[in-house]
């Protein structure tokens, strides 16, 4: 067997773990959220919320999609002309063209022109945050947000684009074998540093005070049986009006994180209520999925990548003799974003599938449906939600199922038991 063949068939592999993980550990039947319900919801929620919810996300649309469209087809016009490859080449000239440097500045290069070219519409986004309130920052604070995340960004990228490239040049006909354990192993490794490393670069974090919520949510977790190191709360409120709460990292590494926000506006009973909600994800693993999924994703793009390698149609459009240069970086970042705007409805609907189980999970262990109905109100409300999204943007886009489903559910539940 080639080693293109052996590419194949680790891609088949690849592609069938997948599907195992996704199929066995993503809750396939929850509690239906009947559509009459779902009305009834919406009747609930104060008229001028829903409005103001609704006119804020037309707001903003136009720079969501059009950050989407331009940076999906400056990935494309590098990728697939030889324009990618002729700005790795200008990056790395100052430097003698050298492999390495071209694979750090040039595929660094091919990332930031993107981002600067869809920076318009993240700082109009920025814009509507603040019209209507929501984003409590400054233009600087803002600005500082944006480039911590772009040093951050290249940081990870060049580990990545060295690793990649060094595998690439000691394994030129196998490298795919040891890229995708890589990849994976990359994946793995950011999901215990993100919640350490990388959170409080943008937040800071402190234990809960102590006091009755503190020993309630403690006691859940016991209850739970999820071994949960801290209740942190972070300085939301630095950055935005919203409300909300997390579970990251796992292992050593595993907290819960509730939003300075969400104690100022909401009383004990809907921040118990929320944290239920987070503590199902620590219970059913939820972040080990999230992991499982995309250190396999990574993997699988690896050799998909080698696999369109033999393309050679493809590599004279990009301009470039082979996948595995530095130059073909641009390519590689095509790639990707394509396969990463294909996948995304998948995503969603996976991630709106563990998301309605934690909320079952929260009606279960709290036994108040009315409280959990009140919360979801407040967050929709607190947040701008639109309660009632177009039908094809939910299903395309959204993680969490919308605020009259959830509150639907938990009208179905209280009826059931
Ligand atoms: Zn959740």
């Amino acid at each position: 067997m080639t080693p293109r063949t052996w590419a194949a068939v680790a891609f088949g592999v690849l592609l069938a773990a997948l599907a195992v993980v996704v199929i066995t550990r993503v809750p396939w039947s929850t509690a239906p959220a009947p559509r009459a319900d779902q009305l009834a919801a919406l009747r609930t929620l104060p008229e001028d919320a829903v409005s103001r919810g609704r006119a804020f996300h037309s707001a903003l649309r136009p720079s969501s999609y059009g950050g989407l469209a331009t940076g999906l087809l400056v990935a494309l016009i590098l990728g697939l002309t030889p324009l990618g490859a002729r700005l790795v080449e200008l990056a790395g000239r100052p430097f003698g063209g050298h492999w390495l440097v071209q694979a750090i500045l040039g595929g660094l290069a091919v990332v930031f022109a993107g981002e600067l070219v869809t920076l318009p519409f993240a700082a109009w986004r920025q814009s509507v945050l603040r019209d209507y309130g929501l984003s409590t920052q400054t233009w600087g604070a803002w600005a500082v947000d944006l480039l911590k995340a772009y040093v951050i960004g290249a940081i990870i990228g060049a580990v990545a684009l060295v690793g990649f490239f060094t595998v690439t040049r000691l394994f030129p006909r196998w490298w795919f074998a040891v890229g995708a354990a890589g990849a994976a192993g990359l994946m793995v490794l950011l999901t215990f540093v993100f919640p350490v490393l990388i959170e409080p670069v943008f937040n800071k974090f402190t234990p809960m005070e102590p006091g009755q919520l503190r020993t309630d949510l403690q006691a859940m977790a016991q209850e739970a049986g999820v071994p949960v190191r801290d209740v942190l709360v972070a300085d939301a409120s630095r950055r935005t009006r919203a409300v909300n709460a997390y579970v990251s990292g796992f292992g050593p590494t595993r907290r819960i994180v509730v939003y300075d926000t969400l104690l100022e506006e909401a009383p004990a009973r809907e921040v118990r209520a929320v944290v239920a909600h987070e503590l199902s994800h620590a219970q059913q693993n939820d972040v080990v999925t999230g992991t499982l999924i995309s250190a396999l994703g990574a993997a699988l793009a690896v050799c998909g990548l080698y696999l369109l390698g033999s393309w050679g149609g493809l590599l004279r459009r990009a301009g470039v003799e082979s996948i595995a240069e530095p130059r073909a970086v641009a390519l590689l970042v095509a790639v990707a974003a394509v396969a990463g705007f294909l996948t995304a409805p998948a995503q969603a609907y996976v991630s709106r599938r563990i998301e309605a189980r934690s909320d079952e999970y929260a009606l279960v262990s709290t036994s108040d449906g009315t409280t959990f109905e009140e919360m979801m109100a407040r967050l929709a409300t607190v947040n701008l939600a639109d309660p009632d999204p177009p039908a094809l943007e939910h299903l395309l886009f959204s993680s969490h199922p919308s605020t009259v489903e959830r509150m639907a559910m938990a009208r179905a539940w209280s009826r059931g038991r």
